[in-house]
């Protein structure tokens, strides 16, 4: 009966409704603890995805209800607009601007990732416009980015799908190819590559004309498009042109931040500081809506002269949140979540490159931020294509073997668990990963 309601009442963000009626359903889930959960059948289940890339902490933790409950109890809400404030948007903002990597930042706060993007790219426009330049507003993001999909954020986004039927998007936007040595799209092998990916930016610039560009973001580590890792020296030399051409650059952390890549945020492999950064996901691992702004004071100083952001949403700074995003980053850095993130990342990587099996080409990623890619033949790097649907198929036996497992576009699959995953859980996790490839491969075979 339950299932029959979903599908009589509940439109589902991006799920095959297809597939769901052919289900008889979707698939529920009542209950969760650490990596695992629970469906309405009892069936235990791992979650490789902590949900959507956002789980840090584990599920169940009563530490988080007990802060949320207390505060709803204390302040359950009041604005922050019109000059009104509250102690833990107050701390809330200086541990996050004590954390992230940028100096003497501010922070904004927004109900999730989609917020925080728009937020992003108003105000990199806003910094051109004070400056009397209000042409500068044009903004270059990557081909497999996922932004999220408020109409700014989906403009940024550059996924198939999308797009479709939504158009006209916001205007300005644009995108150059993404970096991924797998798949060179300049079809470079690594020892003769020029970083062509990342000379696309400055070729992007010219061609719109500096004075028109106001800012490029990247996910550090693309996330929805593939958990793909770039080449090294990639975001140096991303810097470097922003600096020439007067671009800033603006970080989306919302799946990178608050530990998942084995260091606090995604940009702190690369040494390279954003003028804008977003958050959202890890910031409370999903226990309550939430997101975040850095803001540089390079950025900051012009709206500061100005007066006044006339930008905000009723949940910015929730003092419910607050608490919650306050007690996860507690947990976070007391279990050194982070640490662990990197430690047991290579250990599942090299599991799965281990199963040997001839469809799984390249195994990627950093920290718990990890994608599988599988192929019909990983030395021409062929993908089985979307007619085959293996990713899918692969994703459905592993529910009947116990795992949430996500297919990514173009055949891959996502892992990228709970931080708090232990080496033991991992060799489940890939026994059962590994029996359900097999298991598509040889159907696949025939
Ligand atoms: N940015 C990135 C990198 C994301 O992965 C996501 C969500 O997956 C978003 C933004 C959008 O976040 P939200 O769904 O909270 O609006």
């Amino acid at each position: 009966a339950m299932k029959k309601d979903d599908l009589r009442y509940f439109l589902h963000p991006t799920s095959s409704i297809v597939d769901m009626e052919s289900w008889g359903g979707p698939k529920i889930i009542e209950e969760g603890c650490g990596i695992r959960l629970k469906s309405i059948e009892g069936k235990t289940i791992i979650d490789c995805g902590a949900g959507l890339w956002l789980n840090n902490v584990g599920l169940g933790r009563t530490e988080l209800a007990e802060a949320a409950k207390q505060q709803m109890e204390k302040l359950s809400y009041f604005q922050t607009f019109n000059g009104y404030s509250h102690p833990l948007v107050i701390e809330t903002a200086k541990k996050v601007a004590g954390m992230i990597p940028m100096d003497n930042p501010r922070i904004f706060f927004t109900s999730g990732g989609s917020e925080s993007n728009d937020t992003a790219y108003k105000l990199a426009r806003m910094y051109w416009y004070l400056q009397g330049k209000p042409n500068k507003h044009h903004i270059i993001a990557r081909t497999k980015a996922y932004h999220g999909v408020s109409y700014g954020a989906v403009s940024a986004t550059s996924l198939p799908g999308f797009w479709d039927g939504f158009r006209p998007l916001v205007p300005a936007f644009h995108h150059i190819e993404h970096p991924h040595c797998y798949f060179c799209p300049w079809g470079k092998e690594q020892d003769q590559c020029n970083l062509e990916c990342a000379e696309a930016l400055e070729e992007k610039i010219i061609e719109l004309g500096k004075e028109n560009v106001a800012a490029f973001t990247a996910e550090p580590i693309i996330g929805t498009g593939g958990a793909i890792v770039p080449p090294d020296g990639y975001y140096q030399r991303i810097h470097e042109i922003c600096d020439k051409y007067d671009v800033l650059f603006i970080a989306d952390e919302v799946i990178t931040g608050f530990g998942r890549t084995g260091k606090m945020f995604g940009m702190l492999h690369y040494g390279v500081q954003a003028d804008i950064m977003m958050m959202a996901k890890g910031i409370t691992s999903g226990y309550i809506p939430m997101g975040a702004v850095g803001i540089s004071e390079r950025v900051f100083t012009p709206i500061k002269s100005h007066g006044i952001f006339m930008h905000g949403y009723t949940y910015s700074g929730h003092p419910v949140a607050c608490a919650v995003a306050l007690k996860n980053i507690e947990i976070v850095e007391r279990e050194n979540l982070a640490e662990n993130a990197r430690v047991v990342g290579e250990q599942l990587r090299s599991r799965i490159r281990d199963l040997s099996l001839p469809c799984i080409g390249e195994v990627r990623g950093i920290g718990l931020i990890n994608g599988v890619q599988l192929v019909q033949d990983d030395a021409a790097r062929i993908k089985f294509g979307p007619e085959i649907g293996f990713a899918k198929r692969v994703s459905a036996i592993a529910w009947e073997n116990g795992l949430a497992l996500r297919p990514l576009m173009d055949d891959g699959l996502q892992l990228s668990p709970a931080l708090v995953i232990t080496e033991t859980d991992v060799i489940e996790l890939v026994d059962k990963l590994g029996r359900s490839i097999k298991q598509a491969y040889d159907e696949f075979l025939g």
